[in-house]
């Protein structure tokens, strides 16, 4: 709350009110969607950053006055009794686990009670130089840029009310693994984070997440023999009462305007999360190329 405040003096903060009640609610076509949200990094000045602190803070004042936030393991069943005069439901989730989380993204969510996600690349928490490297040379940044959380940090956020999942132990594209590795990527950070929080992980985020790209149903039963329920991929679309509880979509957030992230609970965009499940491969990979680098 205290680093929040710091970064938002009063002139910035009723600036901000009054342009956040000029934006419009989501549309009423919009009530009973539930949308699924995921970040990656939140600070000032990094090149890869999904939202400053400040923009974070004016998404999550606007979601919190347009929407109800509600736990990413409830999302799927929210589908399930959601009324048509319901207002959009969305879950907040971040991958990978950086240390700018605890830092800039846990104030504003201390701050509005809300009750994100966090699914960590668990050697990467763990510091192992292997996969320290990998995020610093897939991040193209330096080792600060992807500095990770630390245990002690991770468990004073779930004080505050935040959930952890896994996000494998080395961050690798699954579909590309042999069973045996895949098995270990999905099995072994589950251990590991079951041990320090002292309680069962059920939920679980597929590196890179596109569908048939980076996890396909053999994953997916892989996934589920290892003791997942909930498994969380990057579908540009809102969640469907049919969707499999261990595919169900998010949208990236990447330094969204308010009406960019309006668009998205509002549903104008669904049409590319229906692209990127049912486009013939040899089109995806000449429209998204970034999507078959891993
Ligand atoms: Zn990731």
């Amino acid at each position: 709350m205290r680093v929040g405040r710091r970064l938002l003096p009063p002139s910035a903060r009723h600036k901000l009110k009054s342009s956040l009640t000029r934006l419009p609610p989501p549309p009423s076509w919009a009530h009973g969607r539930v949308v699924v949200l995921c970040y990656h990094s939140v600070h000032p000045t990094k090149h890869f950053s999904s939202a400053t602190p400040e923009l974070f803070a004016q998404q999550i004042t606007w979601l919190k006055n347009n929407c109800r936030l509600i736990r990413f393991s409830e999302a799927l069943h929210q589908t399930r009794v959601s009324q048509k005069d319901d207002v959009p439901f969305v879950a907040v989730t971040f991958d990978d686990g950086y240390a700018d989380n605890y830092d800039f993204a846990l104030p504003v969510l201390r701050t509005h009670e809300v009750p994100a996600t966090f699914f960590l690349t668990v050697g990467l928490i763990e510091r192992e130089p292997r996969v320290v490297e990998r995020f610093r040379q897939q991040r193209a940044g330096t080792y600060e840029d992807v500095e990770p959380l630390t245990w002690d940090q991770v468990l004073r956020m779930r004080e505050a009310g935040m959930e952890f999942g896994t996000h494998t132990w080395s961050h690798p594209n699954l579909a590309g693994l042999d069973d045996e590795s895949a098995a270990v990527e999905l099995a072994r950070p589950k251990e590991v984070l079951e041990q320090r929080l002292g309680e069962t992980v059920t939920t679980f985020a597929y590196p890179y997440g596109k569908p048939r790209r980076h996890f396909t149903s053999e994953t997916m039963r892989m996934a589920a023999d290892a003791g997942y329920e909930h498994g969380a991929s990057v579908t540009f679309r809102a969640l469907r009462k049919g969707d499999d509880a261990l595919a169900i979509p998010r949208f990236y957030s990447t330094r969204d305007s308010l009406t960019q992230l309006e668009s998205k609970i509002g549903g104008s965009t669904d049409l590319l999360g229906v692209w990127q499940e049912r486009a013939p491969m040899w089109l995806a990979r000449l429209v998204s190329p970034e999507d078959f680098t891993y």
